[in-house]
């Protein structure tokens, strides 16, 4: 097995033994980036020379024994709206093409402070707006499972990254779905944590209410550390207000006993399934695949049960209004003036404003403040933004109620696997629809974790996600790496379409 093969954690583990180096680990990277870049294009820049750099650094610091973090010396990637201080952070936008922050982020200056490498920043849909990373001004990333497929997105980069063994682990941002939905289309573990369990100090906005920097990893060992490494409570950023890091330590105990006793972390568990997300637009392979965990969840010894959950169908319209409305007032600070892109010749201010947002804004993005400006105008700000505030509030309390029976909630990732590249753009209305199972989440603030569960006959993974309480961000990883336990290896998982003939709400 060669050293990009293993995960961040047995990386971490072997560099700390001195079996490997920093630079070798880094080196790895770009030896599978040289090979498959080409062709995947998960990163908008890596630069060698300066991972290499700190490499050095780091493997100087490991020797003098100044690093106590299992992830010193494992090279990450970070997804390029969030800021790296003298490293071009451009969200994948014309506009900030050229902009370049006198500052790291928090999760960054956290990562360094760890002795984790950064590999370079990943490809994104512009802005953070989109499912599928095709909004990117900076090009297309594919899926490495099936390059004629799309990785999904927002953070399509930072999974893909990961997914083709070019990052060990990485960093996304998720608004709506973010980092769960391209985890699942490419195979890989990302986690949303609750909102207020990680800084956005430096994640360049889009909906400030519900945007969470996140981990991405190969398995959910690799999230949660992730995870603890960037959580905690930040001074710079109001909204973060987590008591403290998460706290893994009983996962990391089980995990040196045995796999039997990390899958303990199912047992007594109560698991809801809201029904409503098994109806409609649900692709049968999903659905077969998605019961099927359910099904090995009940055996590792959870109660495993059908409900009903309330104000599904609000979900996507609140979702949108509020971001859009969001988007919009944050977006309105890339004027020409304090960052980024200026057009050129241009009469006077208004028309520089005018010109620099028209050439510097992709469409998806115009799209978005035009929605955001209208659902806030003084004419339809009661009808549009009160209104889905309410419908907000509502959604909450369906989780809260559905947390007093259930200690976790089931649901698929998305209602299909990836979707080919080009064809979901053409229709942005289904393309909204297919979030359905992730906005609610950024909502209600609450954590999850999305993890394959099967694959399909083109190979394409197919993911499901475990919802836990707000703050209860330790138990959702813990029931993730249980199941993971039992699943074992994913990619041997096929979904069968057969299973799901039953179809709607199948026998558990
Ligand atoms: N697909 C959703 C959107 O376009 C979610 C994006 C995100 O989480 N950043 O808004």
């Amino acid at each position: 097995m060669g050293v990009e093969q293993l995960s961040a954690l047995e990386l971490g583990q072997k560099i700390k033994d001195k079996e490997i180096t920093a630079m070798e680990a880094v080196q790895a990277c770009f030896q599978v980036m040289d090979e498959k870049e080409p062709d995947i294009h998960a990163y908008i820049q890596a630069d060698r020379e300066a991972a290499m750099e700190q490499a050095r650094h780091v493997q100087q610091g490991i020797m003098e024994g100044k690093y106590t973090s299992p992830l010193a010396g494992v090279p990450v990637a970070v997804k390029d709206n969030i800021c790296t201080k003298n490293t071009a952070t451009t969200c994948a936008s014309r506009i900030l093409e050229n902009y370049v922050p006198p500052y790291d982020a928090h999760v960054v200056e956290r990562l360094k402070a760890a002795g984790a490498v950064i590999l370079g920043k990943t490809n994104m849909d512009e802005f953070a707006m989109g499912s599928t990373t095709e909004t990117s001004a900076m090009g297309v990333t594919k899926n490495p499972r099936n390059t004629e497929h799309v990785p999904g997105g927002s953070s399509g980069g930072s999974c893909a990254a990961v997914a083709a063994d070019e990052a060990f682990a990485a960093l996304g941002s998720d608004t709506g779905g973010s980092i769960r939905q391209p985890s699942a289309y490419c195979g890989v573990v990302g986690m949303k944590p609750t909102y207020g369990m990680v800084s956005r100090y430096g994640l360049i906005a889009y909906a400030s209410s519900l945007d969470q920097i996140g981990p991405v990893g190969k398995n959910v060992y690799d999230c949660g550390a992730l995870l603890e490494l960037i959580s905690g409570p930040d001074l710079k950023d109001s909204t973060c207000c987590a008591q403290g890091p998460l706290d893994l330590s009983r996962l990391w105990q089980r995990r040196g006993q045995s796999l039997e006793a990390v899958a303990q972390g199912l047992k007594g568990l109560r698991i809801g399934i809201p029904e409503e997300y098994f109806s409609g637009g649900i692709d049968p392979t999903v659905r077969a695949a998605v019961l099927n965990a359910a099904r090995t969840m009940k055996e590792g010894g959870a109660q495993v049960e059908y409900f009903s959950l309330d104000m599904v169908d609000y979900m996507i319209p609140a979702y949108y209004i509020i971001a859009c409305a969001q988007a919009s007032s944050n977006l309105a600070r890339f004027d020409g003036v304090k960052y980024g892109y200026r057009a050129d010749q241009t009469q006077d201010l208004h028309d520089m404003y005018k010109k620099t947002r028209a050439e510097g804004f992709g469409w998806e993005v115009k799209k978005r403040i035009l929605l955001g400006s209208f659902v806030l105008s003084s004419g339809y700000y009661d009808a549009y933004y009160i209104k889905a505030l309410k419908a907000n509030r509502k959604i909450k309390e369906a989780f809260d109620q559905a947390f007093e029976k259930y200690d976790m909630i089931l649901a698929p990732a998305a209602p299909t696997p990836a979707p080919k590249l080009g064809t979901s753009l053409t229709d942005p209305l289904k393309m909204y629809l297919s979030d359905i199972y992730t906005v609610a989440v950024n909502l209600a603030g609450l954590p999850a974790i999305s993890l394959p569960c099967a694959v399909t006959g083109e190979g394409l993974p197919i993911g499901l996600q475990l919802l836990g309480q707000r703050f209860h961000d330790a138990a959702v990883i813990e029931a993730g790496a249980a199941y993971e336990a039992l699943r074992g290896d994913w990619k041997a998982l096929r979904a069968d379409v057969k299973d799901a003939s039953v179809g709607g709400k199948e026998a558990l």
